[in-house]
């Protein structure tokens, strides 16, 4: 199938909006593989692991986006990055029972929705949060695109086990590129894309779907740009990790344990330190101890 795991950016010719859709298939398979996940957690890393990957495509940026929604409902924290070179990678945390079906905002317990993009070579970080007050998470995006980027645009995202795909429209600033859509143009190319079924989005090909959609309109599709899993761990993270946990936690997990396993939520991989690597991670941690994240 050629658009799975790509990235496919589209234009209109004769209006100011641009588009793009996404399906992932195998890079999506990889980031839920080692983890047992109720369905509707699947369901919502999914529909993010896709809404990451259009937000990504909307930005020229280095580094990595983070699409991350917290809350203190079943759902406490799911996490979807992609890079600039369209690497993803996700993680969701669950808090007692997830129930089979509820909307977005009773899922999270009505938390908030972020989206940070990070550059750590250049130590530059940018952050918009939007609360998650939508029953979907398409809806708490347009609401974020609309507030904090001033970017009228529609979304539709679908997932199950095996796909997550997702499909964008977006207005292009006045300025940019020629005219403002007019309001009507606008409002029906909304309407045609509310007409696009989950089960469309996750299984016809881009073209078909366009050419159902937008046949009307002439619409210029590029070439695929590919996505892939990646997890973005290493020792020398995991050692950053260990140094903030402080020598007293660390030698009592390897007294204990008689090593220290840490497995990445993400890719499940295991970084082992037998009593020589503790040593030598701890007498190198820095004299101020600096947080290191979870990732
Ligand atoms: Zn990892």
């Amino acid at each position: 199938m050629g658009d799975n795991d790509q990235l496919r950016r589209f234009l209109f010719e004769d209006l100011p909006v641009r588009g793009q859709f996404v399906r992932l298939d195998a890079s999506w398979r990889a980031i839920i593989e080692h983890q047992d996940y109720p369905s509707l957690a699947v369901h919502t890393l999914g529909e993010a692991m896709a809404a990451s990957v259009l937000m990504a495509g909307t930005l020229k940026f280095e580094g990595r986006l983070l699409l991350q929604c917290q809350g203190q409902g079943p759902l406490r924290l799911l996490l979807a990055e992609c890079t600039h070179a369209r690497a993803i990678r996700g993680v969701a945390r669950l808090a007692g029972a997830c129930p089979e079906s509820a909307s977005l905002d009773l899922l999270t317990g009505g938390g908030q929705l972020s989206l940070t993009i990070e550059n750590p070579e250049r130590d530059q970080r940018y952050q918009g949060v939007v609360p998650m007050e939508q029953a979907q998470l398409a809806g708490c995006l347009e609401a974020y695109f609309e507030r904090s980027e001033q970017l009228p645009s529609r979304l539709m995202l679908a997932a199950t086990r095996t796909r997550a795909a997702g499909l964008l429209l977006q207005r292009i600033p006045a300025g940019e590129e020629g005219e403002e859509p007019t309001a009507e143009a606008w409002e029906r190319l909304g309407l045609l894309l509310a007409t696009l079924t989950a089960e469309e989005l996750l299984h016809q090909p881009c073209e078909v779907i366009l050419h159902r959609l937008f046949n009307e309109d002439d619409l210029r599709l590029f070439e695929g740009e590919p996505v892939f899993f990646q997890c973005a761990c290493s020792r020398e993270r995991v050692e950053g990790i260990l140094q903030s946990l402080g020598t007293v936690e660390v030698e009592a997990v390897l007294a204990e344990q008689g090593r220290v396993e840490v497995r990445c939520e993400f890719c499940n991989r295991a970084w082992i330190f037998d009593a020589v690597d503790v040593g030598m991670v701890m007498a190198a941690a820095p004299s101020t101890s600096q947080g290191a994240g979870p990732h």
